[in-house]
């Protein structure tokens, strides 16, 4: 189980602790042997593989860098690997981690009180509970740290909430929800744990997805929602909180990136072999080779910016400007690989069933969100110059 992966060409994973590389050998196994399998399928019935749930949760995949829940000790370069991972075999449940374990649990760990972080985290932990997170709104994406709509209004113990978020995943059938809300009384935003049975709280699955078609992604609107005081988290203070949440995850998401850009480089690498043109493999012809060898190039490129990010994590030396970077790079240089790959593979290329064509349309949901390239960029441009260039 300790066997490197092949497209790590510059063996960054000798880096890493022979528990950290174990680990990551049974993540691969199991993903291998029960998630390339039923990943296509799943995909273009738009449905999520709920039995992936509790052998993930067994796997460590639910809070890995949460002290109070983590299997082992471990790395923000580990956690980035495993993301890796779970990106070249399914986009889709790479992500539906990416929200349970990246964005619920970490707004939790990174907000929660005491007591909220061992109410809820155990059970996240487990795959008990399912958990999601509603920054987004039908008109605030891009300019959420300023544009928030929904409103949070203190009653007595209780807190009341009102409006709408859209894009939310695993919401459909999530327990729990952080919503973030602005407190009307003081305009700054704060976080809510919502349970998704709270009267006048509805999720609508959005239908008809061209990208990352098995996570369920849904529109949320909240009429009175009411939330006792308790489950208001209590060590957020601002939209500073959020972005905190996004610093972490945005790094893992590259990761992720970097995953997709090597499934389908490697579906691709394997056509290439065995597709006969002119008489010989089209991996034999040198326009093939440069479109596979450059699409390597961009992976090992981002594999080391990703290191270095996620080292700098570690090491808690890392901006927001680092991970914007990371998320920015590594997705703008996977939806050019995806692209080639896609090229590599012809006419075929746009079918499921040859590797490449789930990795190409996925790769178009991760390129948008965490932050577009734009915000990203705009992130890095205002740490490098001094100026905010967002307005
Ligand atoms: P907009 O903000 O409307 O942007 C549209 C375009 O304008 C983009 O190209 C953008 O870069 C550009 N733009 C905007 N402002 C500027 C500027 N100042 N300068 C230059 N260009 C600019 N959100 C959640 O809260 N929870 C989730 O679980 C979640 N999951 C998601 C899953 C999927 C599959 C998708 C597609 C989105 C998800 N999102 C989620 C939302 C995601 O974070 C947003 O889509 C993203 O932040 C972009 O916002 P937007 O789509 O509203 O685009």
């Amino acid at each position: 189980t300790t066997t490197l992966l092949e497209s790590d060409f510059y063996r960054f994973q000798e880096g890493l602790t022979d528990q950290e590389r174990e680990s990551l050998g049974r993540l691969r196994a199991y993903l291998e042997s029960e998630v390339r399998p039923i990943a296509d399928e799943y995909w273009a019935r738009a449905e999520f593989p709920m039995q992936v749930v509790e052998p993930l949760s067994e796997l460590g995949m639910y809070g890995p860098g949460i002290p109070l829940v983590r299997h082992f000790e471990n790395s923000a370069v580990y956690r980035g690997w495993a993301a890796l991972e779970l990106g070249r075999v399914d986009a889709g449940v790479a992500t539906f981690i990416g929200v349970q374990s990246g964005l619920a649990m970490n707004s939790i760990a990174v907000a929660g009180s005491e007591a909220q972080q061992q109410e809820w985290l155990p059970r996240m932990a487990s795959g008990e509970l399912v958990g999601a997170f509603g920054l987004t709104e039908p008109l605030s994406g891009s300019d959420s740290a300023r544009g928030l709509r929904t409103t949070a209004r203190r009653e007595g113990d209780e807190w009341v909430l009102d409006g709408e978020k859209r894009w939310i995943g695993n919401a459909t059938f999530a327990d729990v929800v952080v919503i973030w809300a602005k407190d009307i009384a003081d305009g700054q935003v704060k976080g809510f744990l919502v349970t998704t049975d709270t009267p006048g709280f509805t999720a609508t699955k959005i239908e008809d997805k061209i990208a990352l078609r098995s996570v369920q992604n849904a529109d949320i609107v909240m009429t009175g929602v009411r939330v006792p005081e308790q489950r208001r988290l209590q060590r957020a203070e601002s939209f500073r909180t959020t972005a905190e949440v996004l610093r972490l995850t945005r790094t893992e998401v590259a990761w992720q990136a970097i995953g997709i850009a090597i499934g389908a480089y490697e579906a691709a690498l394997d056509y290439a072999r065995n597709r006969i043109q002119f008489g010989k493999p089209i991996a034999a012809h040198q326009l093939v080779q440069d479109r596979l060898v450059q699409s390597l190039g961009n992976i090992t490129a981002s594999i080391a910016l990703c290191t270095q990010a996620s080292a700098m994590q570690d090491a808690s030396t890392g901006g927001d400007e680092h991970s914007a970077m990371a998320k920015a790079f590594a997705t703008a240089k996977m939806r050019e690989t995806v692209a080639w790959c896609r090229e590599v593979q012809g006419g075929n290329g746009i079918v499921l069933d040859k590797g490449v064509a789930r990795f190409f349309a996925d790769a178009e949901a991760i390129y948008s969100y965490e932050g577009t390239r734009e915000v990203n960029t705009l992130i890095v441009g205002r740490a490098i110059t001094g100026q905010a260039a967002f307005v």
